[in-house]
This record gives structure tokens, sequence and C-alpha cells, in this order.
């Protein structure tokens, strides 16, 4: 296996010089999301988007002085468009000033929460739509947006089909239902499109679907990130400017420390996790409504406790919780007056009281044994 690491790529990319023709592109600070993993590289380089095409040939050769580097199976390189409040000398290259980012990307949107778990099929997406239609029927101006570009399921979850219109052929119109703005990376490719994602591309895609859909003014925005604590995961948490992140974990994906995972990776990038929710937490028989704890219930609040971070609550494994989702009509919408919606919309005032009294930014950092 190839163990190219990431000084040996920053040393060759500092044979390149950046624009200006003073300066190397690390120096300037303008590489952003570097993955390096199993010997493919992937990253990209920040540039003003009206330059875009001058800087064609120094990508080239940023490409080529990558390509170099023995153990090298790939480089992709793209140019992306740089944010302005970057500074350029700041290196390397990291999270801006969160705040500003946020402003920036989407001016209109007050808070942004990440959704996230350790492992896929955890029920993050389930999850993360009836959280946003649980904090639409609070009155909160509501958006969701499905980061989960590997699987993209809120186009189904949420109910809506059909492609954006985008009218000044630059900006996306954005997608409703229930009362909840949704984008989707679903609505733009299709269903069948095997997709080969890299780091910076994740990156890139997901500020393009905060910066150039018309989200309008929002109080919170959900987003669905895509399952998992790798390096796409990593580099989405750092660029987007998130107030705070929930983890979805079922009891057995906490036993096997998945969810820690995710809680380490929110720790790296200094994003505060407002909570542990514990979904399929435990089984009601559709027949008798005899409860039984198949996966070990209550692990995530024991584990919540023991890492210091917050409990938000937990939800059954029920077979009406997955027909409605899976259906397009979320539980919270679907029966609201059933135990499980009024359990997401108590998770959903918990977070929004934290975010929105500024607690989610406070928090202190977790401390991991
Ligand atoms: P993830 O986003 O973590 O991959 P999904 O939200 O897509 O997971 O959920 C995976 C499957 O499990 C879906 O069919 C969904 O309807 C179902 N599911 C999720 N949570 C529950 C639950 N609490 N009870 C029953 N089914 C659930």
């Amino acid at each position: 296996m190839s163990n190219v690491t990431q000084e040996q790529v920053f040393t060759a990319l500092k044979t390149i010089t950046g624009p200006g023709n003073d300066q190397d592109i690390v120096s300037l600070g303008i590489i952003s999301g570097l993955v390096v993993k199993d010997g493919n590289v992937g990253f990209a380089i920040e540039v003003d988007p009206k330059l875009a095409e001058q800087f064609e040939p120094m990508r080239k050769a940023a490409e080529q002085a990558v390509d170099a580097i023995p153990g090298v199976l790939s480089v992709t390189a793209v140019l992306t468009a740089h944010t302005e409040a970057a500074a350029p000398q700041q290196a390397p290259p990291g999270r801006q000033e969160r705040p500003v980012q946020a402003k920036q990307l989407v001016p209109g949107v007050k808070h942004i929460v990440a959704v996230a778990s350790g492992k896929g099929g955890v029920g993050k997406s389930t999850v993360a739509s009836n959280l946003a239609l649980a904090m639409a029927a609070s009155g909160h101006r509501t958006g969701i947006l499905d980061a989960d570009i590997y699987g993209p399921s809120q186009p189904r979850m949420m109910g809506v089909s059909g492609r954006p219109d985008s009218p000044d052929g630059k900006r996306l119109d954005v997608m409703q239902n229930y009362g909840v703005k949704v984008m989707s990376m679903g609505f733009l490719v299709p269903e069948d499109t095997a997709m080969i994602w890299r780091g910076p591309m994740v990156t890139s895609a997901l500020q393009q679907l905060l910066r150039d859909v018309n989200w309008g003014d929002l109080d919170i925005l959900i987003v669905d990130m895509p399952p998992g604590t790798g390096d796409a995961q990593l580099t989405m948490s750092q660029d987007v400017p998130l107030a705070g992140a929930v983890i979805v974990s079922t009891p057995q994906d906490i036993a096997l420390l998945d969810a820690r995972k995710g809680l380490n990776m929110f720790r790296k990038v200094e994003v505060p996790v407002l909570g542990i929710i514990e979904n399929m937490s435990y089984f009601t028989c559709p027949h008798c409504g005899e409860r039984s704890d198949i996966f070990s219930h209550g692990g995530a609040r024991e584990e919540a406790s023991r890492l210091g971070i917050d409990f938000l609550g937990e939800i059954p494994l029920d077979i009406e919780i997955r027909e409605t989702s899976d259906g397009g009509r979320p539980i919270v919408v679907s029966n609201p007056d059933s135990p499980h919606a009024k359990a997401f919309r108590a998770i959903a005032d918990a977070i929004w009281d934290k975010v929105d009294s500024g607690s989610g930014r406070a928090m202190p950092t977790i401390v991991m044994q």
C-alpha cells in the first residue's frame, strides 16, 4: 500500500508559484481540502472564479508536481472559488472564522446544524428530516440541505421531486415541502448515476449548494451529512460554518465506538457537539405494543454522560417511522400527535435552545479518553 503523506504533497506544491508570482501556493494559503488516501491525492486551489481560466496552467502544474511523488497513483486538483475573507497569507488552510463564512456563503441563514453519524444506516437522514419538520412546526423558518451526496435521501423522505429552477442560469431556486426548504444533490444528478467524489469536490459541491441556492432568510438550516468520519466529512465540517453538530447513533453503534469517531471528528475541527440522539433505541411491537430492547437500549445515554455530552433523546425502532419516512411524509407531519413525533419535537426544541442561546459555539472542548 502506498504511504504518501500530506507533508510530501505540501512540499511538492510549494514548488508551484501562485497568482502574483511572488509566493508559492502553499504559503499563499490557497490549497484546501487536501485528501491523501492510498496514493490517491485530491485538493482544491482557491482562486477568483472570474480568473479561473487564467489559472488552469497553475492547476495542471500543481497536479504534475504531486504526480511526480513516488507512490502517487492519481491526482485531482480542482479550482474552486475562493472565499473573500480568506486572508491569503493564512497558511495552512483551515477553518476561517465561522461567523464570517456563514455570512458569505448564506447571508440569510442564522444557524447551520449538522446531523451526522459514525456510519451509514443508523437513521441519520430520517432523524434529519423529522428534526427539520419539527423545527418548522415550532415556527422557525427552516431548510434542510442534503449533503449526503453519496446517497441523497432527502428528496424521497421530504417527498420532493423534480429539478430546481434557475431563473438566471446561475443560482438555483430552492425546493419546498411541508413548509421546509429543501436542496439536495439528488435533484441535480439522476438517481442511478454512480459518482466518485473526492474530498475537495465534496467541499465545493456543498459550498455551491449553500452559496448558489436561493435559501432566502432562514432561522435554521439542518445539514444531513454524509455518513462516516472520513476525509470528505472532515473537510466538510471544516468548510461549512456550523453552529454545532448532533450525532445520531444506534445503541449498538455506540457500543462499537462508531459514534465516538463522529465526536472526535467534530472536536478536531472545533465544531461543538450539541449532543447524541439514540435512534432505533428500543422496539415496540406493532401488534401487542410490548417493548423490547433489541440493541441493548440506553447505551447512548450512558456513553454521553461519560463523555460529558448532552443526551438529546431516544427514538424507537418503529415501523411507522420507517414507512412514513420512506414514503415521503415523515411522522412529524403525518402523525404529529404520536409519541414519536413529540419526541422529535422535544429534541428539536433542545437543539434550537442551544444554538439560539449561543451555547452551541461556546461549549467547552470535549475531552476524549
Ligand atoms: P442513514 O441516513 O443513517 O443512512 P436512513 O435515515 O436512510 O439512515 O435510515 C435507514 C433506514 O432505516 C430507512 O429505511 C429508514 O426509514 C429506517 N429507519 C430509520 N430510523 C428508523 C426508526 N427509528 N424506526 C424504523 N425505521 C427507521
